[in-house]
C-alpha cells in the first residue's frame, strides 16, 4: 500500500494495480498491537533505531534514512491519522484503530486511481523480455512493466500472508535465506510456571545462552512471553529448542541493583522484619506468587523466621533474585509475529530494493530477509522499504 502510494504520488500517469487475495487490504495491519496497530517507533536517530532489527539492519539504512519514523508519522497524521506516542517509544493512533492506518492508505489510492482488486490470489509471476506476467487463481493476467512484491512472511497465516512471495521470488531465480519464526513465547519446562501465569516485571534483564535483554515480561500458563522474551526469541529464531535441546533462561529481577547492592537491602530487610517467616518476608521484594516458588527453590522451610536466616540461605535467597534459572524447551507454536528469513539481501539493491538478478523486480516488507523487536520496527521496515521500492519504480528509467 505504502509502495503504491508513492509511485502515484511520483508519477500519477503510472497505472497501478494492487492484487489482494483477501477480500479486504491491510489484514495484518488490522490486528496488529492487538488492533491498536503500533504504527511505528519514535526513535528518531536511525542509527538508535537499527539496532532493533538482528536481521537486515545493515541494508535498511538507506530506506530508513529515506523515510524514517518521523516521516512515516507526518504521512499519517497529514492522511487524517493524528497520533500519539506510548511507552517504549511506541506511536499508535490517537484513536487506538488500525483500521484508521489502513483506511488512510486506502483512501488515498483510491483517491488517486489506484486501481484494487481483492479477492484476487497471485498463483505465478513470470518475466518475457521487458515485462512481467502476473496470473491470478481466477486465470486473470496482469501485464506489467514492473512488479512490486509485498506478500508479508509467514506468520498469522489466516491473515493471508502465506509465504507465497517466497515461491514467486526463488521462481525468478532469488535465493532464500533459513525462514523461522520471530517474536514468539517460550515455553518453560518447569511445572511451577502454570502458577505464575499472569505475574509481571516491568524491567527484569533476561539472558538465553548468549543473548540477553532487559525489559518487561509476564509468566504464562506454560512459560514466559512479553517484549523482552520476545526480543530474545528473536536472536534465537534459527536455533532448535525442544525438550531434548532446551535453552537455560536466567531472570535478574533486580537488574539496576548490583549483588552486593541487594545483600545489603535484604540484610537491612532482614533486620526491620526479623519475626516474618520466609514467604512472608520475600513478599517485601517479589510479586506474592512468585514468593512461594522461590522460597521452596531455595530449599530453606518456609517456618523459617527472616531472623534466623543464616548467610547460607540469604547467598541462596539473592541467588534467586539476581540469577532465577528456568528451562526453555520450545516456542509457543504458530503464534510468531513475524517471520525471520526471506529473500536473500545480498540480491537485492538497497537504494531501490530492485532485483540485482531480474530487473523491474522490487521488494519490500516482510518477505525480506528484514525483521524487527516489537514496538512498531517491522511496520517501521514496511513503510520504508515500500516506500522506497515505490519511489524508485516512479523513475522514468526503470518503466
Ligand atoms: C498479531 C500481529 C501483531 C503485530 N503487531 C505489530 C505492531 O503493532 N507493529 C509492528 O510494527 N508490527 C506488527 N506486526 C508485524 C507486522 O504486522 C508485519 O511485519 C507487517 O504487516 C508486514 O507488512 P507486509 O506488507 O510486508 O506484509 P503483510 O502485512 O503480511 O501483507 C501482505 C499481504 O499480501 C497478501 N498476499 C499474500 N500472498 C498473496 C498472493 N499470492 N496474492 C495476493 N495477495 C497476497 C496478504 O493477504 C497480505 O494482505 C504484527 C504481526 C502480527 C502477526
Amino acid at each position: 500500500m505504502m509502495a503504491a502510494v508513492m509511485v502515484v504520488d511520483q508519477n500519477p500517469e503510472c497505472k497501478i494495480v494492487i492484487l489482494e487475495k483477501n477480500a479486504y487490504l491491510g489484514a495484518k495491519v488490522l490486528i496488529s498491537g492487538g488492533g491498536r496497530c503500533n504504527v511505528t517507533t519514535g526513535i528518531f536517530d536511525v542509527k538508535e533505531l537499527l539496532k532493533n532489527y538482528p536481521r537486515g539492519a545493515k541494508f535498511l539504512m538507506t530506506a530508513m534514512f529515506r523515510f524514517p519514523p518521523e516521516k512515516v508519522m507526518e504521512w499519517f497524521e497529514e492522511h487524517g491519522v493524528p497520533l500519539k506516542k506510548e511507552d517504549d517509544s511506541r506511536i499508535f493512533p490517537v484513536s487506538d484503530k488500525g483500521k484508521d492506518v489502513v483506511g488512510a492508505l486506502e483512501k488515498h489510492l483510491r483517491t488517486h486511481g489506484v486501481e484494487i482488486f481483492c479477492n484476487t490470489e497471485v498463483k505465478r509471476i513470470v518475466k518475457n523480455g521487458e515485462q512481467f506476467t502476473v496470473t491470478s487463481k481466477n486465470g486473470s493476467k496482469f501485464i506489467s512493466d514492473a512488479v512490486i512484491l509485498t506478500t508479508g512472511g509467514n506468520a498469522y497465516r489466516n491473515t493471508g500472508s502465506t509465504g507465497d512471495g517466497y515461491a514467486f521470488a526463488e521462481a525468478l531465480g532469488h535465493k532464500l535465506t533459513q525462514l523461522g519464526p520471530s517474536l514468539n513465547s517460550l515455553e518453560i519446562a518447569e511445572k511451577w510456571v502454570g502458577g505464575l501465569a499472569g505475574v509481571s516485571f516491568t524491567k527484569a534483564k533476561l539472558i538465553l545462552g548468549t543473548y540477553e535483554r532487559t525489559g518487561a515480561f509476564v509468566f504464562t500458563h506454560r512459560g514466559v512471553s512479553g517484549p523482552a522474551v520476545f526480543a530474545l526469541s528473536s536472536y534465537v529464531a534459527h536455533e532448535t529448542i525442544s525438550a531434548r535441546e532446551p535453552l537455560q533462561l536466567t531472570v535478574d529481577f533486580f537488574p539496576n541493583e548490583k549483588f552486593e547492592t541487594l545483600e545489603h537491602r535484604l540484610f537491612d530487610l532482614i533486620q526491620k522484619n526479623p519475626k516474618k517467616n520466609l514467604a512472608n518476608f520475600l513478599d517485601i521484594l517479589l510479586p506474592k506468587s512468585l514468593c512461594g516458588v522461590v522460597a521452596s527453590l531455595s530449599n530453606i522451610k518456609n517456618s523459617v523466621n527472616a531472623g534466623e536466616l543464616n548467610k547460607e540461605n540469604r547467598r541462596a535467597i539473592l541467588h534467586l533474585l539476581k540469577k532465577f534459572q528456568m528451562t526453555v524447551i520450545g516456542r509457543s507454536g504458530g503464534e510468531e509475529f513475524v517471520t525471520a528469513g526471506g529473500v536473500d539481501l545480498s540480491q537485492i539493491n538497497t537504494n531501490t530494493m530492485e532485483s540485482k538478478i531480474c530487473p523491474g523486480l522490487y521488494f519490500a516488507g516482510e518477505v525480506l530477509d528484514v525483521d524487527g523487536f516489537t514496538g512498531g520496527f517491522n511496520l517501521q521496515a514496511a513503510w520504508a522499504t515500500g516506500a522506497l521500492a515505490g519511489s524508485s519504480v516512479s523513475r522514468p528509467a526503470s518503466l
